[in-house]
């Protein structure tokens, strides 16, 4: 999976370059499709479409800005300064799915947003330590929610992490609130997405009329961090890195 993973990681490192005042979203994903087609890669974005789903999502990257906090489906919009994007982004690289989120600013930032960026981060290393060969689940959701709970966000369970291998999506549910010591047992071989992610104001969201778009239900911003990791013997392996 460590080919899927480097490969994630670039597209977003890539795609955190291109950012800017001025750039539309629309443009972003054609670079990402562009990627994927010279990699020979495969996207788990463009044709799924789950129950909920009213059509296939047909592009590539999800793009939330500001008060979208997930699976923002990229449209015609163009970045102005203080913008907040999530890019999510999912792919298969010989058949192994790799699952990464990053969080930017575009040109000027407010000091709040960046806060609440570095909780999603800090929120993430916090999971990520706990993913060790002994520890349960619930380490790692218990791990996330006290840094969140600490700078005072609430924190929404009903979207999180997830198992990763031949699909985007498999089992176990990787809440981002739990209890210590619970659930299923962390043992080598287990590959996982953690992604906490968080509004200023609240864990309430609603869905926009785009069908895909979850916008947080006060209008206040998000931000999102995830890494697709494996648990081994010596510890967790961040396999989407960023160089
Ligand atoms: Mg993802």
């Amino acid at each position: 999976m460590r080919p899927a993973g480097r490969f994630v990681g670039e597209v977003l490192t890539e795609l955190s370059h291109r950012v800017d005042v001025g750039t539309n979203l629309l443009e972003l994903d054609q670079i990402a499709h562009e990627m994927i087609r010279d990699r020979g890669a495969t996207s788990c974005y463009i044709d799924y479409h789950p129950s909920f789903g009213a059509s296939p999502f047909g592009k590539v990257l999800c793009t939330s800005v500001n008060d979208a906090v997930l699976h923002g489906l990229p449209h015609d919009y163009t970045l102005v300064d203080g913008d907040v994007l999530s890019v999510d982004f999912a792919c298969a690289v010989d058949g192994w799915v790799a699952d990464s989120a990053i969080t930017v600013i575009v040109g000027t930032p407010r000091p709040e947003d960046e806060a609440l960026i570095k909780v999603t981060q800090d929120a993430l290393q916090a999971g990520i330590e706990a993913a060790q060969p002994g520890n349960k689940l619930g380490d790692i959701s218990f791990a996330i929610a006290l840094v969140a709970t600490k700078a005072g966000l609430k924190i929404n369970t009903d979207f999180g992490g997830h198992g990763v291998g031949r699909t985007m999506h498999g089992d176990p549910h990787v809440p981002n609130n739990g209890r210590r010591g619970r659930g299923l047992p962390l043992r080598p071989g287990l590959v996982i997405a953690i992604e906490p992610w968080f509004a200023h104001g609240t864990d309430k969201i609603y869905t926009d009329p785009d069908g895909w778009t979850l916008r947080s239900r006060d209008g206040s911003r998000g931000a999102h961090s995830e890494h697709t990791i494996a648990v081994t013997e010596d510890g967790p392996l961040v396999l989407t890195e960023r160089r």
